[in-house]
């Protein structure tokens, strides 16, 4: 039995999961494109790595790079490469980049790949390799590359594995409906991310509303006898999904401003992204599909459903029903930390965890922005305890060493000031456009270091080339000058 701590702030949200929870998982059908932007997290891009009229297989390596932060990009099904072309992509700004453009046969053919038989006799090395070559990104929604939260450093000692199943934003439910439907994948995941980084526990947390998922993992737990690994509910208080937030209910630990998660000795995965270990190291899959809710009034049959990654949103609502006439805006992810869509032409990719298709009772919209009148209510609310108010201000004057000052980056995005303004200040706006501005700077600030550091050095170059000459003339004048005195002597004798 856990005793479970309590966060600052937070909120109860009505969460509306009983639109897409209660329709069965299903498969969705091949769709007849699948569209790759080469552009990943943090702008890091991939190269393509096949040509255009080349046929892939379900399976294959389209698009990789060698930067840290990149994963391979595999095809979800078998079709010839029709064109790789600027599109629309799933970003908060609405910009193209380049896509690769797969139009699919239909044959789903795949590469044949095998797992291995028994994860318990595989180093901890080649599971990681394992993992980074089936491309897996935590699906909670961050897309960050497992293989490197898996390789925490010598310094970093882990003693717990947290499987966040906490599916804390409104709406959405694949979580929930992957553990109550692959608990064994979810729970064998489990098991191989231990036995790769020799932790000895492993805390599964889910919200105390998910009672199948519970009944489910804990029946998978109780079969497969490993006392490592328990299952506990956590009060549905948003945002105790988020990574710190679960830490702190379930451990009690805090995570440092500005540290990670492995800092206190905890590895933080996603319960899909435990799953999706479990395909690739015990069935050689990479990972081509995820669960995506798709949900909202805006759409008129809400589930979950297995879907291939690349899949464009408007195949993927057509799956499920097709709009309804009251379909007002296409989210990408939940209402509060999502992103709107402007188009649903653009494809799911690794981080897609829900498409909500929002009416005006799904989202807020409209809503008249007034002055602030320094109520303090954001600040209660705020579950890393920051002054939003003041971050508001700041942001709002420019002023962004103010804002670093005030932790702008510790902001997770919530929403929770935004949702309890009485001003109906649009507050995340604020700190997502301060933020981009840091960033901006500081990256401003590296490419003038770097054009500096270039001009001194040729400054150098150029000074010694000088100092070289002017050694040069000195040396050519000194001999000269002695040829000229050896002549004089020479002449002095003759005479
Ligand atoms: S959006 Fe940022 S400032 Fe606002 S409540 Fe969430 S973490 Fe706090
Ligand atoms: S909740 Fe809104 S009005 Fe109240 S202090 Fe915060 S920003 Fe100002």
């Amino acid at each position: 039995m856990l005793n479970l701590a309590r966060f600052h702030g937070g909120l109860h949200l009505p969460n509306n999961k009983e639109l897409s929870n209660q329709a069965p998982l299903r498969q969705a059908s091949i769709p007849k494109k699948l569209v790759y932007p080469l552009m990943q997290r943090q702008g890091v891009t991939v190269d393509p790595k096949i040509q255009v009229g080349e046929r892939v297989l379900r399976g294959q390596v389209i698009a990789y790079s060698d930067h840290p932060l990149a994963t391979p990009v595999h095809a979800a099904s078998s079709g010839v490469i029709e064109a790789i072309e600027e599109r629309l992509i799933p970003h908060p700004s609405g910009m193209a980049d380049l896509c690769i453009v797969i139009a699919t046969d239909g044959l789903d053919e795949s590469l044949v790949t095998q797992g291995v038989a028994d994860f318990r006799s595989q180093d901890p090395a080649s599971i990681r390799t394992a993992i980074k070559n089936a491309g897996i990104v935590g699906l909670g929604g961050a897309a960050f590359p497992t293989s490197i939260k898996l390789n925490p450093g010598p310094q970093r000692k882990l003693d717990t594995l947290l499987l966040n199943g906490a599916e804390c934003e409104p709406y959405i439910t694949c979580d929930d409906c992957l553990m109550q439907n692959q608990p064994e994948s979810v729970l064998v995941g489990a098991q191989i991310l231990l036995h790769s980084l020799h932790i000895e526990r492993c805390i599964v947390a889910i919200e105390d509303h998910m009672k199948r998922a519970y009944a489910r993992l804990t029946q998978v737990v109780a079969a497969l006898n490993d006392p490592r690994i328990i299952v506990v509910q956590v009060p549905a208080i948003y945002p105790t999904g988020g990574e710190k937030q679960l830490i702190k209910v379930v451990t009690g630990k805090e995570t440092p401003s500005g540290g990670i998660p492995a800092d206190i000795g905890v590895l933080c995965v996603n319960v899909g992204t435990a799953s999706a270990v479990y395909d690739a190291v015990c069935n050689g899959k990479p990972l081509t599909e995820r669960v995506i809710t798709v949900t909202g009034r805006g759409v008129k049959e809400p589930q979950n459903r297995y879907v291939r990654i690349g899949t464009p949103i408007s195949e993927l609502i057509e799956q499920c029903g097709g709009y309804t006439e009251h379909v007002e805006r296409l989210i990408m992810g939940g209402p509060m930390m999502g992103f709107a869509l402007p188009d649903d032409e653009i494809a799911v990719v690794k981080a897609t965890n829900c498409i909500l298709a929002g009416t005006a009772a799904d989202i807020n919209t409209g809503k008249q922005a007034m002055p602030c009148i320094r109520c303090g209510d954001c600040a209660k609310a705020c579950p890393v305890d920051l002054l939003p108010q003041q971050l508001y201000w700041h942001s709002r004057a420019g002023n962004l060493d103010k804002c670093k000052e005030f932790s702008l980056f510790d902001c997770i995005e919530c929403g929770c000031c935004e949702v309890v303004c009485p001003s109906h200040i649009p507050l995340v706006q604020y700190y997502r456009s301060a933020k981009s501005k840091v960033i901006a700077k500081a990256k401003e600030a590296e490419k003038a270091a770097v054009a500096k550091r270039r001009h001194d050095m040729h400054l150098e170059r150029k000074a010694k080339e000088q100092a070289e000459k002017a050694e040069r003339a000195r040396l050519k004048k000194e001999a000269l000058a002695k040829v000229k005195q050896a002549n004089a002597e020479k002449e002095g004798v003759t005479q």
